[in-house]
């Protein structure tokens, strides 16, 4: 008789692997299917997030910051340094060797909780069974009470631009280059184009970002987007709006883009070429036709706000699924399924996942943006804060952006908050806390922040909301 798991899991990136071990902290008996294979057919644990993604694109965001901050900023300080130089292949070997750590620290972990970790494709068929083909074609059949399919997503390709690998890359590629390109152009000016852009910007790049729509950051709070393309154009990130690429030709080892605008038709020649555009769900062959599984009109798996599928004890969690594709989003999908599968009532609360964009300054937000309050109806009171007020930015040099800070007009409850300036990733999570106890902004302004910190800009656009901030001259009077 072939064992049978109490649950079986597709997919080791972020949602598969916390669900796994999750799973087995809640006595589960579970297995984990990956198909990523390392450079010597080794298992490859970690998904796009710690192999391509998260991890590796921060690791090169640090070090290049580091590096601009030697070269561009100490003079303020009154330090001097000769002359920066940077390893180009010293600075991929760093990030490699991160990624091999964490990637190996999630086997330590499955090893360590009993995890069973399935080297293969896996393909759900009827009847909640798994199949699974190994690199050398051996097939065999997994019985669980419980699938989990975290099988995540690609980069979406564009016909004028087809990824070659050498010339025209996709965010791997720009992971992995090896010297910095004298001209770089990206296509798309979202979250990729941004972090990736900023890493070879730093580093020496003239960096040209093709973007299709009008509008920049579109997903942002207004003021937010406004303020952080400001910051991007002090940078040298030439953004161009209304970019839309008609296509390329690889020419003596430069590329060249045509692409079309408001002012007509026009050409550019780059030594390197970053498709960054968005990503797709991986859901080709996923599941047989008599599954029950069924996918929406845009190719994620098709699932309630419990995660559950169509098909009776199959669930999608992560990137496969509708909403933000970010690491955390699917790893608390991946817990609130598990959790649910041993019987706890668990819930995702999806108003209160936070998203950033890595670039300095970072820009992160939690909640609703004005215009989709505005939209809704929904009357609202704001606060803003600039961190050119805030002494702990200016003693770190480091005080371009704002906090804004978005409360209901009626009842004063935090429905958002958006910040472009430092540190504020962790800057948004205090709202992000805040907001999951149902805050309102009057909470937050009684709140004792530590002096000095950046935090106490959160605390000051808070005060704001009701014109009450101590260090800026309110537009409100109560
Ligand atoms: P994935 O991480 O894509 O994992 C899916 C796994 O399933 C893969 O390992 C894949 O090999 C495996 N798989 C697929 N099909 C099968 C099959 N049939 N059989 C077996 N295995 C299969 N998000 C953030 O929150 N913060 C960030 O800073 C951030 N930075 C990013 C930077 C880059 C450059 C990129 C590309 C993405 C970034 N993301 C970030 C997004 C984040 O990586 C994803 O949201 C996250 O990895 C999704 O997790 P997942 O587990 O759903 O899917
Ligand atoms: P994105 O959706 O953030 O940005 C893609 C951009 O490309 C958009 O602005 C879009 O208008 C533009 N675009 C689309 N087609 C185009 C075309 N033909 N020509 C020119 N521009 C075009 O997607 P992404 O940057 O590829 O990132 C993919 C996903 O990965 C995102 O959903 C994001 O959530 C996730 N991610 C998250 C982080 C993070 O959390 N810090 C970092 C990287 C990636």
């Amino acid at each position: 008789m072939p064992e049978k798991y109490d649950v079986v899991i597709i997919g080791s990136g972020p949602a598969g692997y916390v669900a796994a071990i999750k799973a087995a902290q809640l006595g589960l008996k579970v297995a984990c299917v990956e198909q990523w294979l390392d450079d010597s057919d080794n298992m490859q644990l970690g998904g796009t997030c710690l192999n391509v993604g998260c991890i590796p694109s921060k690791a090169l965001l640090d070090s290049s910051h580091k590096f601009a901050d030697v070269r561009d900023n100490l003079a303020v300080h009154g330090i001097t340094v000769k002359k920066a130089d940077i390893d180009i292949p010293a600075m991929l070997a760093r990030k490699d060797q991160i990624v091999s750590q964490l990637t190996g620290g999630i086997t330590g972990l499955f090893k360590h909780n009993g995890v069973t970790p399935i080297s293969g494709v896996g393909k759900v068929l009827v009847g909640a069974k798994v199949e699974v083909t190994d690199n050398k074609g051996n097939v065999q059949v997994l019985d669980a009470s419980n699938v989990i399919i975290a099988a995540g997503s690609v980069p979406v390709s564009i016909a004028p631009a087809p990824i070659d690998d050498e010339h025209i890359i996709d965010s791997t590629g720009a992971l992995m280059l090896t010297e910095v390109p004298v001209r770089l152009g990206v296509i798309g000016a979202g979250v990729i184009g941004l972090e990736l852009g900023s890493v070879w910007r730093r580093l020496g790049s003239e960096v040209v970002m093709l973007e299709a729509l009008d509008e920049f950051l579109p997903m942002m709070d207004v003021q937010i987007a406004k303020e952080a393309g400001k910051i991007f154009k002090k940078q040298g990130l030439d953004i161009r709006l209304g970019a839309r690429v008609i296509g390329t030709e690889v020419k003596k080892g430069k590329v060249e883009v045509t692409y079309t605008s408001a002012g007509g038709e026009h050409t550019e020649l780059f030594d390197k070429l970053i498709v960054a555009v968005g990503r797709r769900p991986r859901s080709e062959d996923l599941f047989s036709s008599d599954s029950g599984i069924t996918l929406d009109e845009r190719g994620f798996i098709y699932v309630n706000d419990n995660c559950e599928t169509e098909a009776p004890h199959v669930y999608a969690v992560g990137d496969i699924v509708r909403g933000l594709m970010l690491a955390h989003k699917a790893s608390e999908e991946g817990v609130m399924v598990v959790e649910r599968i041993a019987g706890k009532q668990a819930q995702m609360n999806y108003d209160c996942v936070p998203s950033v964009i890595y670039t300095h300054p970072e820009i992160a937000a939690v909640g609703q943006t004005e215009q989709e309050l505005k939209a809704d109806g929904i009357e609202c009171k704001i606060g803003v804060f600039p961190f050119a007020a805030s002494g702990r930015a200016l003693a770190a040099n480091d005080s371009d952006g704002i906090v804004k800070m978005i409360a209901d007009a009626e009842t004063d409850r935090i429905l958002g908050c958006h910040i472009v300036g430092p540190s504020a990733a962790d800057l948004v999570q205090q709202v992000v806390i805040a907001m999951e106890f149902g805050s309102s902004a009057e909470d937050l302004a009684l709140t004792v922040f530590g002096h000095p910190t950046l935090s106490e800009a959160v605390h000051e656009a808070a005060l704001a909301v009701d014109g009450q901030a101590i260090h800026i001259a309110n537009r409100k009077k109560r």
